[in-house]
């Protein structure tokens, strides 16, 4: 069975096509990330714009690159929410005068279910229910209990700030150029950054161990992230710096050391306070990309015998003959996509738990737990 899914929560337009039996036929993502850059975050009325521009284009590339005709589809998918609005509406519209033309069925997903799941299609040895999913990009630092596939359960979320967020504002405060990285992704090659520290060494690990002492994991009983206090303990700490490299380097390391203790931390209560034994941890997110993270997560699932899971390189990339902006580069299944979407909705399909095309609605806020 063959589901076409369109994806347009936030800022990327996403359509692909996946069939029952785990293969991703196609998975278009479209960016508009220059447009929003300049705002610092998502524009709303921009994003959807870009969406109504976008999603035509998106869903025939899709289509040519799955090499299926119209008619081979079984099922139309599209995310339900959460997300905005406004742009929710665009992938919604659109799948709903499919289903209206073609008369197949119409199946809505959530989407943090559909991030939750992701790892059910990708991975060669997909992890056994109940399994844990840690989240941490810049929209989200939450730890998830998947106890079956319609069966979540939220163990930790940030009352504050998001761990991406943390990681973009120290690489600003720092000012690590990001040469065309996310800008957590140069904090983490500053911080191992070690030319300039030569006859330095022993110096900077003194200066990170001190650092790191003023840098400490908030509430350490309590299942809850919050990365406000290390965003402005750290602002602190490089106010009072004499920002020479050395400083900058140990700074760096200090802050990677205590925004990664955090998760490590949480995961470890997580575990311990848990009533179901977990197989495994899935790390998602833009943030999962971090080697130093990858490692004490690493340390922290070997001491309790689970398996660890990280995002797999991309699954479909590469310019396209229609000279659209595809995602290119550094772009990871686990980020936004519309391949997770039709995943989530074969489960769906296969239950016969369809959408009526006349009564689905975006829903900008839906809890994980209420599906
Ligand atoms: P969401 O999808 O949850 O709404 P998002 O789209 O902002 O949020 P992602 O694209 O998953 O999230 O992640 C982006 C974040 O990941 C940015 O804050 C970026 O700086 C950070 N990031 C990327 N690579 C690294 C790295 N190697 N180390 C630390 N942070 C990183
Ligand atoms: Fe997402």
């Amino acid at each position: 069975r063959l589901i076409l899914a369109l994806e347009s929560s936030a800022d990327d337009t996403c359509a692909a096509i996946v069939s029952n039996h785990r293969e991703i036929l196609s998975n278009v993502v479209m960016k508009q990330d220059q447009i929003h850059e300049q705002y610092g975050g998502i524009h709303p009325l921009y994003a959807t714009q870009g969406h109504m521009k976008n999603i035509s284009p998106a869903i025939s590339e899709a289509i040519r690159r799955a090499g299926v005709a119209f008619g081979d589809l079984d099922a139309i998918a599209t995310t339900e929410g959460p997300g905005m609005k406004g742009c929710l509406q665009i992938a919604m519209v659109a799948a709903k005068s499919l289903v209206g033309v073609s008369g197949i069925p119409l199946v809505g997903v959530h989407h943090m279910q559909a991030h939750a799941l992701t790892c059910c299609l990708t991975e060669e040895n997909p992890p056994q229910f109940p399994f844990y999913t840690l989240l941490c990009s810049g929209g989200h630092t939450m730890i998830v209990d998947a106890e079956e596939v319609t069966k979540m359960r939220v163990l930790a979320t940030t009352n504050d700030d998001s761990i991406g967020n943390a990681f973009d504002h120290a690489a600003k405060l720092l000012n690590i150029p990001w040469s065309g990285k996310a800008p957590g992704a140069a904090l983490e090659g500053f911080a191992r950054h070690t030319e300039h520290l030569f006859g330095h060494k022993d110096e900077v690990d003194c200066r990170v161990k001190e650092y790191r002492q003023k840098l400490r994991v908030p509430a350490p009983s309590q299942l809850l992230f919050s990365y406000s206090g290390l965003r402005s303990a750290f602002s602190r700490l490089v106010d009072e710096s004499d920002g020479g490299d050395v400083t900058r380097v140990a700074l760096a390391r200090a802050f990677q050391s205590a925004a990664v203790a955090q998760l490590a931390d949480k995961v470890t209560l997580a575990l311990s306070k848990s009533t179901v034994e977990p197989s495994s941890l899935v790390v998602s997110g833009g943030v999962a990309s971090n080697g130093y993270l990858r490692e004490r997560l690493s340390d922290v699932t070997g001491r309790h015998g689970l398996n660890i899971y990280f995002p797999a390189p991309a699954l479909c990339t590469g310019g396209s003959d229609l000279n659209l902006p595809l995602a290119n580069h550094s772009y990871h299944i686990y980020a936004d996509n519309a391949a997770m979407i039709a995943w989530a909705a074969h489960y769906k399909l296969a239950k016969g738990e369809l959408a009526n095309p006349a009564t689905l609605m975006p829903r900008a806020k839906w809890s994980l737990e209420d599906m």
